[in-house]
């Protein structure tokens, strides 16, 4: 079995790993993958894990990082180890963009010029379509914080989840992200996945795990295969794309996840636009 490193720069293993930092969020999206929500019980990573996750990553040959939950700028502290972070590896912190405003906006400033970026949802150009799945007043909060963070310095990438069969909607969605300062490179569109709340909203497509990609995910409950993996349903954790308990050190499920894959038979890319 080949190294994490050589099998990083050899294109056999994606460069990034993910940490969940918590599960718990200030929406309820109809096709959240971890059942988040203001109630949900608190699991997190703390700073001190997320950070020494991200140096062992270095260490092994990762290039890069993912910051995800819930909501991590729920959590006290994030700004500053979103910024500790892209220190040590360029990060993309995933955010449902609505807490940008006071405090949490003026704390955010220390990420300007970092190698950090902001990945925001907006999922329509047409406000109710939007709030439809992610709340009310989603829309407004979200394209008021974008260029707010874009203002102060901060990189701001778009996802959009779920896929209109209109192609005039995505023309509308791209003029609107274009008008807040984000560029085509910084918008990706996705599927909804058919795991967590979206199953019970019978919403989304199924993917097995040869539509995912093989990156390394952290969470307090262990490491699986794919940030598509550590998904709640009726509250319980699934464990069907769990690698291992142990994630520390990161070598264990880094070698896990590698031996997997390289165990894969040949043609099993992923078919599903999933990053
Ligand atoms: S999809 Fe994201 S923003 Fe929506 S409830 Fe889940 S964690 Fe929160």
């Amino acid at each position: 079995m080949s190294t994490p490193a050589a099998a990083v720069a050899a294109g056999v293993l994606p460069g990034r790993v993910w940490l969940y930092s918590n599960y718990h969020c200030n929406l309820t999206c109809t096709y959240c993958l971890t059942e988040s929500g203001p109630g949900v019980q608190r699991r997190e990573l703390t700073a001190e894990r997320m950070l020494e996750t991200a140096r062992q990553a270095a260490e092994l040959g990762f290039t890069a990082l993912g910051v995800t939950g819930g909501e991590p700028f729920l959590v006290p502290d994030m700004p500053k180890t979103l910024a500790g972070l892209g220190a040590i590896l360029p990060t993309v912190g995933l955010t449902n963009g609505t807490l940008f405003t006071g405090r949490r906006l003026a704390a955010v400033e220390v990420l300007a010029g970092t190698d950090v970026a902001l990945q925001i949802s907006l999922d329509s150009a047409v406000p109710a379509v939007n709030d439809e799945a992610r709340g009310p007043d989603n829309f407004a909060k979200v394209v008021a914080a974008i260029p707010a963070l874009i203002e102060r310095g901060i990189t701001v990438r778009i996802a959009t989840t779920g896929e209109s069969d209109n192609p005039d909607d995505l023309a509308r969605l791209c003029e609107l992200h274009r008008g807040l300062g984000v560029p085509d490179s910084d918008h990706v569109v996705r599927p909804v996945i058919s795991r967590g709340r979206a199953v019970t909203a019978d919403l989304g497509v199924d993917a097995t795990v040869d539509d995912l990609p093989a990156e390394l995910t952290i969470t307090a409950d262990g490491a699986f295969w794919s940030p598509f993996g550590p998904t709640v349903i009726n509250g319980r954790l699934d464990t069907d794309l769990l690698l291992t308990r142990t994630t520390d050190p990161l070598r264990v499920p880094a070698q896990t996840l590698l031996g997997l894959v390289e165990g894969r038979p040949a043609g099993g890319d992923t078919t599903l636009n999933i990053r």
